[in-house]
């Protein structure tokens, strides 16, 4: 059991870790908290501005939301300054930052 974060405390990683088996990325936090993020989860909530769309323009997965091979093959992971994870993906893919907080956001707590 932990207790919520303060009101404006941004949420702060402990550590990253992958579940090869489940393919997904560790998440602990600081307060305790443990999520597993599923690859292809992760992918899609990509940030930038080709996965989101900008200025109008659909998104990458507003126009195919099939994930195509590689596009949820995480490469590699690189911490941000205090604040976000930049995430590279085996097709190339590496212009998402992940603040923190939206980190937090995109899944539920791991069991156990
Ligand atoms: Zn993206």
């Amino acid at each position: 059991m932990s207790s919520p974060p303060a009101a404006g405390s941004l949420p702060s990683p402990r550590r990253f870790s992958y579940d090869d088996a489940a393919r997904a990325l560790l998440v602990e936090w600081r307060d305790g908290e443990r999520q597993s993020i599923p690859f292809s989860v992760l992918r899609r909530a990509c940030p930038c501005a080709t996965c989101r769309g900008e200025l109008g323009a659909p998104g990458r997965f507003d126009l195919d939301p099939e994930l195509r091979p590689g596009e949820d093959e995480l490469a590699d992971i690189a911490l941000i300054g205090k604040y976000g994870l930049k995430v590279v993906w085996a097709d190339g893919h590496d212009t998402g930052i992940y603040r923190f907080e939206h980190l937090r956001s995109i899944a539920a707590p791991a069991d156990g």
